[in-house]
């Protein structure tokens, strides 16, 4: 993300501390904030208030159990059956907390299955020579 001079408009890359044109201060702006918060919205946000609409990764979690990575897939079902069980209590709080726990279950089973594979794949190369 580039930082744009206050002063003339200039371009200036991201972490610049003062404009490449015109020497102006670029510390007084942060380009950090937006980002941040649409960050945090897009982390909090599984689900929308008025349209009812979950995601809690079970379709994901189930499909990781069922194609590589059976412990990290079994943590995502808990995970996402618990986030469901809360959304319905309406503690919308601890069902993104729950949701965003599968997620990253999810990521977690399909790095360490393609860690798994890669392994085996380089433990069979290794046997052949
Ligand atoms: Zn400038």
């Amino acid at each position: 993300m580039s930082v744009y001079c206050p002063e003339c408009g200039t371009e200036n890359p991201e972490g610049a501390i003062h404009c490449s044109l015109c020497n102006a201060d670029l510390t007084i702006i942060s380009p950090s904030p937006k980002y941040s918060w649409d960050k945090a919205a897009s982390d909090t946000n599984n689900y929308t208030k008025n349209g009812g609409w979950f995601r809690s990764y079970l379709f994901e979690s189930i499909l990781m159990t069922v194609c590589c990575c059976l412990p990290m897939g079994i943590v995502g079902i808990v995970l996402s059956s618990q986030a469901t069980a809360a959304f319905k209590a309406m503690d919308y709080e601890r069902a993104d907390r729950k949701a965003n726990a599968a997620r990253r279950a999810v990521i977690w089973g399909i790095v360490l299955a393609f860690i798994g594979f890669l392994v085996m794949y380089i433990g069979g190369f290794l046997e052949d020579k």
